[in-house]
């Protein structure tokens, strides 16, 4: 049979990759980076009850080399789970969030884990501008920005949250809806007793809201001195992730276009901090580029699978807040189901109308639900007063599924 053509190469259509190839089904994943190079160092992730499915379906050379790109391998080896909610004003905690096993990994070095042992299969520099679905035909044709065209058996979009394949399937529907929340972060070097005082928080990640402006903090770990090479050396450093949010009421709210103008936000934001809170953002160098997140989700909203021939995964078919971080892990369990369902319709005769919409109906149900409690999260994150043990921020990040 003809391939599975697969739009993206990010953690999902890999390891959805990855899932065809042990089941002996091919495919072929197109991406528009040149080469898996392009992008930058890149966030951290939390893989937790995505564990389980991905456990299932990787083989064990490829579960081995995402557990090696752990942000610390360290911590990791007796790692608590703990996750901490604190007050940042009095950098007590006030909440810890029930836990999971939890793999904390770089996303970028996570992404190029997966790519060892499909390598012939990824096409870097192929962005993909348009799908074209041949009436009476058990086909679909992608287009590329170059002129040239293939063609396949079906068609999944998991090129994230700006889907050019969503797009199609939804014109009227297909642009993430904006929360009205501002969300800048910065990557930075830090001694070793700088990053003390953080890390005697949470060795990993903790984040917290101040009670009176509303505003929300996030520390995660991103390299330690093993990780990057400069242990029992004069120039031994740590990197960490500080990020904070807030919520936009007027016009000094909005994220300023340069990175000084952010710094200096992010900076006048910390006053009021516990110290060592502040002090952390204080040191922040000037110069540090600052990346603006825009916050905004969609709701895997309904679309014409086509007699089976094109769908949609990860951020593409649901794309949701990071307040929970589980977008990541639904991506993957979406891959675990999507290929079962595949796999029904390369191996087992079952019609590709019924499989995908049996994968597509559980992902919805799933992820919608997802969707709408990482928005909550996001709002409760901004408004210290309404937080209790419900909320959504700070329930035990589980699925609800079959
Ligand atoms: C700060 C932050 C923290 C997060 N923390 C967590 C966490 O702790 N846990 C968690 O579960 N999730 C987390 N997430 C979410 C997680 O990063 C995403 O859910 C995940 O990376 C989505 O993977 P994806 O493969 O669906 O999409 P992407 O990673 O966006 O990959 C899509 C790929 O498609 C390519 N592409 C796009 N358009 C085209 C085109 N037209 N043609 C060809 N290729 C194309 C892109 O270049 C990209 O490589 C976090 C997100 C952020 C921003």
């Amino acid at each position: 049979m003809e391939p599975v053509l697969i739009v993206g190469a990010g953690i999902v259509g890999l390891t959805l990759g990855q899932a065809l190839k042990q089941k002996n089904i091919p495919f072929e994943i197109f991406e528009r980076d040149a080469t898996p190079e392009a992008r930058g160092q890149g966030w951290a992730i939390t893989l937790h009850w995505a564990l389980e499915y991905m456990f299932k379906m990787l083989p064990e050379e490829t579960l081995s080399r995402i557990q090696d790109v752990q942000v610390d391998p360290d911590v990791a080896r007796h790692d608590s789970g703990n996750f901490l909610f604190i007050n940042l004003e009095t950098g007590e905690p006030k909440y810890k969030i029930p836990p999971n096993r939890r793999w904390r990994v770089n996303r970028e070095r996570m992404r190029r884990a997966l790519l060892r042992g499909i390598e012939e299969h990824v096409h870097w520099g192929h962005r993909v501008v348009g799908l074209d679905l041949p009436e009476g035909e058990n086909k679909a044709r992608l287009l590329f920005e170059d002129g040239d065209a293939v063609s396949g058996r079906l068609v999944v979009g998991v090129e994230g949250s700006r889907s050019m394949v969503r797009q199609i399937l939804r014109p009227d529907s297909f642009n993430n809806v904006p929360l009205g929340i501002n969300f800048t972060g910065v990557a930075v070097d830090l001694t070793p007793e700088e990053i003390q005082p953080l890390r005697d928080m949470d060795p990993l990640l903790f984040q917290g809201c101040h009670p009176q402006t509303g505003v929300f903090f996030w520390f995660s770990m991103l390299e330690t001195p093993h990780v990057n090479g400069t242990a029992n050396t004069a120039a031994e450093r740590y990197r960490a992730q500080i990020c904070m949010s807030w919520a936009e009421e007027g016009p000094g709210d909005k994220v300023s276009s340069t990175d000084e103008g952010r710094l200096t936000n992010m900076k006048e934001r910390a006053c009021g901090f516990a110290p060592f809170l502040e002090h952390a953002v204080n040191r922040i160098p000037d110069g540090t580029p600052v990346t603006e997140i825009k916050l905004a989700d969609w709701e895997c909203l309904d679309w014409n699978n086509h007699d089976g021939r094109v769908t949609l995964a990860g951020d593409a078919a649901h794309a949701m807040t990071m307040y929970r971080g589980e977008a990541a892990n639904h991506g993957i369990l979406d891959a675990f189901r999507l290929a079962g369902a595949i796999d029904q319709i390369y191996h087992h005769s079952v019609g590709a109308t019924v499989a995908l919409a049996g994968y597509e109906l559980e992902m919805r149900e799933r992820t919608r639900r997802a969707v709408q409690l990482s928005r909550q999260a996001c709002r409760d994150a901004h408004n210290w007063a309404s937080l209790d043990g419900n909320s959504a921020i700070l329930t035990k990040r589980a699925i609800i599924a079959s």
